[in-house]
């Protein structure tokens, strides 16, 4: 007989290994499902550290309540693990006073009345030495920043997941999602299950399972790099803040202090937008990526630029808005759509969860999703095609 349950789970990164978590403890029956083993180096949730902040640039909208429930549900996860999974380091965001990033974080700041300190160059080298600024650039320290654990909080939520009774499949790909009148018929490489609703939050991968997004959802290429400092106190957690920065048409780069023995790690977001087939094998690392990555090292953060130790290729999946989507499939409200977050949707993945599980079970959610959903990423799209160029 076929087994039947209340919610199927496809894919089991950052999103759907919450969303999984939610829904067994709701006393749902509950399966998930992924083609290959948790945190795997082919998904988008592993490297050892992700970014998290308050005052978001990107847009103000973000921050209540998303945010701030994103965070209270991170240190939940971490009471129910008795483990760390959230850091608070500070978020260093810098750039020129007119930048994007500056005055987007100085917007956010100022619409939710959030605490921030704006340095200039001289009080930034005093505080944190290990960052180079120009003259004429800035600095603001959002004190609630920091870094989570990415394969801590995937494995964390997949361990909460089968305590609460979760079924958890890891090898085994879908291959198909049949909706009906009275449910949903899952095909994987080995077996068919029932479900009442189905989630799909299948990463680089998801347009196989929704068409929909085949045109929008683009997996490219993302390289990080981690460096041994050459000065090791300033690197260290305690004295260097994780950090954005503003580099103009150079685009914006990110990093992280000396988490673990690998040393600082630092990205260009988007790195140089390469699209990538999600079936094939991470492209490798080549002389320009670390070319790029080496001379941000050099001239912005020269005393954290010892030698180069790791260098590796993984994926972002950037939706036309660079935005998330998160809705039910339009004309069929038993499958559920996750993407994968245009490479910043980690930090609300304990957020995302909580609203995936309420979809998924009330087909709608008190949480604001309206500027995720098809019909927003449809708006984007026809605004952006009238757009003078
Ligand atoms: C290098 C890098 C740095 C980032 N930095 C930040 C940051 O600092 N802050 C931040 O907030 N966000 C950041 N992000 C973005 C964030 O990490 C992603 O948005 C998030 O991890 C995506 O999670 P996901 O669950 O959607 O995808 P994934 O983690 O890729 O999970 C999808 C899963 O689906 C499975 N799957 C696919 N197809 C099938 C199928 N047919 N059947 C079964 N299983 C299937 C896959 O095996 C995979 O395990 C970063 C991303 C990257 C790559």
């Amino acid at each position: 007989m076929t087994p039947q349950f209340d919610v199927a789970v496809i894919g089991l990164g950052a999103m759907g290994s919450a969303a999984l978590s939610f829904l067994a403890a709701r006393g749902v029956k509950v399966i998930g499902i992924d083609a290959y083993y948790p945190a795997h180096s082919l998904g988008s949730s592993h490297g050892d550290s992700r970014l998290i902040r308050l005052g978001y640039f990107e847009d103000p909208s973000y921050v209540l309540p998303l945010l701030k429930r994103a965070y209270a549900n991170w240190r939940s996860l971490e009471a129910r693990l008795r483990s760390e999974i959230l850091t608070i380091t500070g978020v260093l965001q810098i750039g020129a006073p007119d930048s994007t990033i500056v005055t987007g974080t100085r917007a956010s700041c100022a619409l939710h009345d959030l605490a921030y300190e704006e340095l200039d160059q001289a009080e930034a080298k005093s505080r944190f030495p290990v960052f180079s600024l120009d003259a004429d650039e800035v600095a603001l320290l959002d004190p609630q920043g920091g870094y989570l654990r990415p394969e801590a909080a995937v494995m964390g939520y997949l361990k909460l997941a089968a305590e609460d009774g979760a079924t958890l499949h890891f090898g085994e790909k879908v291959t198909g999602i049949e909706p009906d009148d009275t449910g949903v018929t899952i095909a994987s490489s080995t077996a068919r299950y029932r479900a009442k609703k189905v989630i799909v939050a299948t990463g680089s991968w998801i347009a196989e399972l929704v068409p929909q997004l085949k045109e929008h959802a683009v997996p490219i290429r993302q390289v990080v790099a981690w460096y041994q400092p050459r000065d090791g106190f300033i690197t260290q957690p305690r004295r260097m803040p994780a950090f954005l920065r503003d580099e103009g048409d150079d685009g914006s780069y990110f990093g992280f202090p000396a988490i673990g023995v690998d040393g600082v790690k630092i990205g260009r977001h988007a790195h140089f937008r390469e699209p990538i087939d999600p079936n094939a094998p991470n492209p490798p690392v080549n002389e320009a990526d670390t070319a790029l990555l080496d001379a941000f090292m050099a001239k912005r953060m020269p005393d954290a630029n010892g030698v180069r130790v790791n260098a590796i290729t993984c994926r972002y999946t950037m939706l036309p808005s660079e935005d998330f989507l998160i809705d039910l499939m339009p004309g069929d409200p038993r499958v559920v759509v996750a993407s994968p977050c245009s490479g910043h949707g980690f930090k609300f993945t304990s957020v995302i969860g909580e609203i995936l599980a309420d979809l998924a079970l009330d087909g709608a959610t008190p949480l604001p999703i309206g500027a995720f959903t098809f019909d927003a990423m449809e708006r984007f799209i026809v605004a952006k095609s009238k757009a003078p160029v």
